[in-house]
Order: structure tokens, then sequence, then C-alpha cells
């Protein structure tokens, strides 16, 4: 993952969320040249994909590679879940 260049404020912002255990601290971050990694402890496999699909939904990304997904599902109203490429790789199965 490559690290998010933040600012002062976005660092306050990173160590409230860590102090009050809110996951939104989680990242990789640049500081003035310094890198934080701000990931949970012996988290398994499983709960990290979990983290990255919700955060991937949560910002309107294929679930899958992570594109943007600009299509909705004229049925639900909502975004897709993944890109063009992804959807149709899942269709033709
Ligand atoms: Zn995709």
């Amino acid at each position: 993952m490559e690290p998010r260049k933040i600012t002062p404020d976005t660092l306050k912002r990173v160590i409230a969320d860590l102090k009050a255990g809110n996951e939104k601290a989680i990242g990789t971050w640049l500081f003035k040249g310094y890198r934080l990694q701000v990931s949970r402890y012996k988290s398994s496999g499983t709960e990290r994909s979990a983290l990255l699909y919700r955060k991937r939904r949560d910002g309107g990304l294929c679930v899958r590679c992570g594109t943007k997904v600009t299509r909705k599902n004229p049925l639900t109203g909502t975004l897709y879940r993944l890109c063009d490429a992804h959807r149709k790789e899942i269709d033709r199965k």
C-alpha cells in the first residue's frame, strides 16, 4: 500500500482516531518523510481482507482491484461492487 502524505492536522486526526480506537486510524501515512503504519496487531488475513473490502465498498471502489466504480445498479440505485471489467468476469462464470 502506498503511504498517503498527510498534513499536521491529519496527523492529529489519525492520533485522535487511534486514541478512540477508531479504525479510521488504520492506514499508511507519510509525514515529513516518515512513514507511519497503523494496522491491527496480529489481525488475521480474513480480518484484513474484510477491512479492505469495506474500505473499498464505502469509497465506491471495485472490491477486487480498487478502481472507481461509476455505474449504478439500476435495480437498487447503488453503485456496483465491481468495476466493469470485474463485473464482466463474474457474469461470464
Ligand atoms: Zn475491478
